[in-house]
């Protein structure tokens, strides 16, 4: 059974459809990295599996918990509140409450989310950020971190939550280049663990090494889809071939 299963997703802004019938699966332990020009569609593919953005057509389904894109997801709440909880988002600007140590931050979800005793919270979110690298960070705010560190820190947030599922969305575009280097070590990590996970990046030298799978996305639709080796070194499609030769 897929971990992730999406249906003819459709999805418009203002009239104008951005995502045409997407059907994506995803295997437990997959890593998946999507690819492709600005403005494919592939933040907004992913931002919909976590119900950030509304479908407007089609079904996601995470686990076993399967949302309708025909409905309103406001009459889907309680559906929707459980995807969530499934479901771990890194954001390509970290979203860490500034107002929060580093420790608050990763213990927000567990406790208030999930109920967990706050002790146990504790003990896990410093386990996490040993295998980030952060540990003695515990205390800190994250305007005193680094980029690289903030998103090192997002990444033990999402996985406190013990997701099924992580989804990264551009994690290292906002990173200064010397940066990008350790975050990318962290996710190659997770992915060294077989932890299911769905990477939106523009790093093609990681997306080819590290993914199980590789999607290219072009103007809202699947294009070419394959083992991440093969795709890049042998594409199939003419705009695949086009885009990835500017890489070169
Ligand atoms: P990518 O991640 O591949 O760069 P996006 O998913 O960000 O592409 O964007 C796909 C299309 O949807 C683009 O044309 C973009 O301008 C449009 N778009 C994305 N988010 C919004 C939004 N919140 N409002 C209006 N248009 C949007």
């Amino acid at each position: 059974m897929s971990t992730i299963d999406v249906k003819q997703l459709t999805k418009k802004f203002h009239g104008q459809t951005v995502l045409h019938g997407i059907d994506l699966q995803v295997n437990a332990g997959e890593v998946v990295a999507i690819i492709g020009p600005s403005g494919s569609g592939k933040t907004t593919l992913l931002r919909s599996i976590n119900l950030l953005e509304e479908p407007d057509g089609g079904t996601i389904k995470v686990g076993n918990i399967e949302i309708d894109g025909n409905k309103p997801i406001s009459k889907q709440k309680n559906k929707v509140r459980e995807l969530r909880q499934q479901v771990g988002f890194v954001f390509q600007n970290f979203n860490l409450f500034p107002h929060r140590s580093v420790l608050e931050n990763i213990i927000e979800g567990p406790v208030i989310v999930k109920g967990e005793p706050k002790a146990k919270a504790i003990a896990t979110a410093r386990q996490l950020l040993e295998k980030v690298g952060l540990s003695g960070k515990e205390n800190a705010y994250p305007r005193r971190l680094s980029g690289g560190q903030q998103q090192r820190v997002a990444i033990a947030r999402a996985l406190a939550m013990s997701p099924e599922v992580i989804l990264f969305d551009e994690p290292t575009s906002a990173l200064d280049p010397e940066l990008v280097g350790e975050v990318l070590n962290t996710i190659r990590a997770l992915a060294l663990e077989h932890r299911t996970m769905v990477i939106v990046t523009h790093e093609m030298s990681f997306a080819r090494d590290v993914a199980d799978r590789a999607i290219f996305m072009d103007q809202g639709k699947i294009v070419e889809q394959g083992p991440a080796k093969e795709l890049f070194s042998n594409p199939q499609q003419a705009r695949t071939k086009q885009f990835l030769e500017k890489f070169l």
